[in-house]
């Protein structure tokens, strides 16, 4: 009796272990046709090609690459802006931004709501913002105005934070895209988030506007710099403009302190 029933704890320990291979197996599977199978080496390379402008500086170290910037965008920005009822002085003014990110990001099993301030960096050397205002709440392009015409946000979808100069774009950064966008094609490589995944201007292949999109304003799909397909984020003419949250893993250290 005793042997009987041993022997069947056996099989169904042998069953659940040959489920949890099947389980893992068709996970592994599921996750390498969704995330980058690209070589750090392609990686970089593709890093290295995106057309930073002059203030930015990368750096690779291993499976990592750190980005450093003065964050004054390399496109013109405006003398004066409108905030509240007063037109004030460009305020943008140099930082002193780095940011290691991984060379191969990850897709993390839940998003990461990506908060205020800084959530990447764009070939220009100025950063990317949500698309909130202070309130996180209103989408700052959806709430533009003039005093005396100065805009809150400029052509560029872009301003500097009043208080440190902090210039940022809230949607498609125009002044980048315009220049290295051509109609009917996969908009080009824009910058990063501060997951290490690539950030994009509106266009999905073909030119048209990308309608898979996820929570996170991201798809997997080809682009001019992976034709193989990887994961990517989009900037949209539509909400949300810019992605609210990280699709990869990020580590606290990725993340810039709260401002
Ligand atoms: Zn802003
Ligand atoms: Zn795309």
């Amino acid at each position: 009796m005793f042997q009987k029933s041993q022997s069947k704890s056996i099989q169904a320990v042998k069953w659940v272990s040959m489920l949890t291979l099947l389980v893992a197996l068709s996970g592994c599977v599921s996750v390498m046709s969704q995330e980058s199978t690209v070589s750090n080496a392609s990686a970089q390379s593709v890093v290295q090609s995106a057309g930073w402008s002059n203030n930015v500086s990368i750096s690779f170290n291993g499976d990592t690459m750190t980005i450093q910037s003065n964050g004054v965008p390399s496109h013109e920005t405006l003398d004066f802006y409108a905030i509240g009822n007063r037109v004030i002085n460009n305020p943008t003014s140099a930082q002193n931004y780095s940011y290691t990110l991984p060379l191969q990001p990850q897709l993390a099993v839940t998003p990461t709501n990506a908060g205020a301030g800084i959530i990447g960096i764009a070939i220009s050397g100025a950063a990317f913002f949500n698309p909130y205002e202070g309130d996180q709440v209103t989408y700052a392009l959806e709430d533009n105005f003039e005093v005396n015409g100065a805009p809150f946000i400029d052509a560029c979808n872009g301003h500097a934070t009043p208080n440190n100069g902090m210039y940022h774009y809230h949607g498609i950064p125009y002044c980048i895209t315009d220049a290295v966008d051509s109609s009917g094609q996969h908009s080009k490589l824009v910058g990063y988030l501060l997951d290490g995944f690539s950030i994009y201007g509106p266009q999905d292949v073909g030119g048209g506007t990308p309608t898979n999109l996820d929570a996170c304003n991201g798809h997997f799909g080809s682009t001019p710099e992976f034709p193989e397909g990887i994961y990517h984020y989009h900037t949209s003419e539509a909400r949300p403009y810019v992605p609210t949250c990280y699709s990869g893993e990020i580590t606290i250290t990725q993340r810039p302190p709260r401002r």
